[in-house]
């Protein structure tokens, strides 16, 4: 059993992706060809948001952000504790400060009332400047916006959605990539909608800010000519052969990959509710299920539950084993284990299934009942 499975992915879509890549090979643009601008109208129709630039990857995508609003040295850029470190490490990026932020235990995503306490602390200690706030969509479920938003309006701070694992995911029908001053999705292979290689976009809302940004991911590039820079970018694009392989990706995802994931959780769920802690997903919200994360018990339990599942050679993920606030990258910074108790709660207890559009109903009634049979054997047996 696959934990993702790319593989029967390709097999679904090869004539379209393989005749994507044979386009492109003939048509020798590799570097910001057409398919990359076509990709890009599709993308900003697909999630609504005015403006998608695609560029290298998901980090440089946040990166490109960053330097698109001037954040710099002395600022604050708050971000959930529990979540991938790129979603942080973009503010050294640019020699700003990032703040972990504890999250809600309940979806992963960040605490509003933990960011709250966090924004005053920061305005109270008076070192840093309080910016950005970026808002995860934690194994693609949307991060709380209504509530975020107001936060960030009320402390006059920069919401960016980090939509690298929440691509295809929604919020009363509104599209993940079109919450807050801007967000970004990632396309490395695993995510929701993956190429095969490094990838990412950034999605805004106004022309000047996606002109702004092509300058940006091409060395600061000019009108003038080619060798024209006018100011400071990096060098982050998007292969015209991972456009072309995107663009069939896309359409599969809206087709039935959302659909065949949706079904695959709540099959999950319905099989294991009861026995461990099953995902929740608010009234609503819909998830693209970059994930399917459970909680079981204890960090003892989390560990033999992993141990009985590889037992039956199912492959399971920690997702993820520490905080930001944990990372030896920030051992500089003297952040509290007190002030991030949930994630540290999830950290010792969460483990994800296999999850993917091409899971099996049989496959996922076999991982549940290793799960459900580990639960019961373990509820039963005397304690130590
Ligand atoms: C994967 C990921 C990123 C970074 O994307 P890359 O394309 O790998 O650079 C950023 N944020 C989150 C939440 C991610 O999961």
């Amino acid at each position: 059993m696959n934990f993702h499975d790319l593989n029967a992915q390709y097999q679904a879509l090869k004539p379209q992706i393989d005749e994507g890549i044979a386009e492109v090979i003939k048509g020798g643009h590799f570097i910001l060809g057409g398919q990359v601008s076509e990709l890009e109208a599709r993308l900003a129709e697909d999630t609504g948001r005015n403006y998608c630039v695609t560029c290298g990857n998901g980090t440089d995508a946040l990166v490109l952000l960053l330097m698109l609003w001037g954040v710099g040295p002395g600022d604050a850029v708050f971000a959930p504790d529990f979540t991938y470190f790129a979603s942080a490490a973009c503010a050294a990026a640019v020699g700003a400060s990032a703040v972990p932020v504890d999250i809600c235990l309940n979806t992963f995503n960040l605490s509003p009332e933990a960011l709250e306490t966090a924004i005053l602390r920061v305005q109270q200690e008076g070192r840093l400047r309080p910016r950005v706030v970026v808002a995860v969509d934690l194994f693609g479920q949307p991060a709380q916006y209504d509530r975020l938003s107001a936060i960030a309006k009320k402390y006059h701070l920069l919401l960016l959605e980090d939509g690298a694992q929440g691509y295809g995911g929604s919020i009363n029908g509104k599209a993940a990539c079109s919450f807050g001053d801007a967000a970004i999705t990632s396309f490395f292979p695993a995510k929701p909608l993956g190429c095969y290689g490094d990838g990412g976009a950034v999605f805004v809302d106004t022309q000047e800010e996606a002109d702004l940004l092509r300058s940006l991911r091409a060395n600061g590039r000019g009108k003038q000519d080619k060798y024209d820079n006018q100011r400071f970018g990096m060098n982050s694009r998007l292969d015209t052969l991972q456009a072309a392989i995107l663009l069939p990706k896309l359409d599969a995802l809206r087709r039935y990959e959302l659909s065949a994931v949706n079904h695959a959780a709540q099959r999950y769920t319905d099989r294991l509710t009861g026995a461990v802690t099953v995902p929740y997903v608010p009234v609503g919200y819909t998830s693209s299920w970059a994930q399917y994360t459970v909680l079981l018990e204890s960090e003892k339990q989390r560990d033999e539950a992993q141990k009985a599942l590889k037992e039956q050679d199912i492959p399971s993920m920690v997702y993820y084993p520490r905080g930001l606030h944990r990372q030896s990258a920030f051992s500089d910074r003297d952040f509290s284990d007190s002030d991030y108790p949930n994630t540290l709660n999830a950290c010792e207890r969460v483990l994800s299934l296999p999850m993917h559009p091409y899971l099996t109903d049989s496959e996922i009634d076999r991982v549940s009942d290793v799960l459900l049979d580990f639960v019961r054997r373990n509820e039963y047996a005397p304690h130590p």
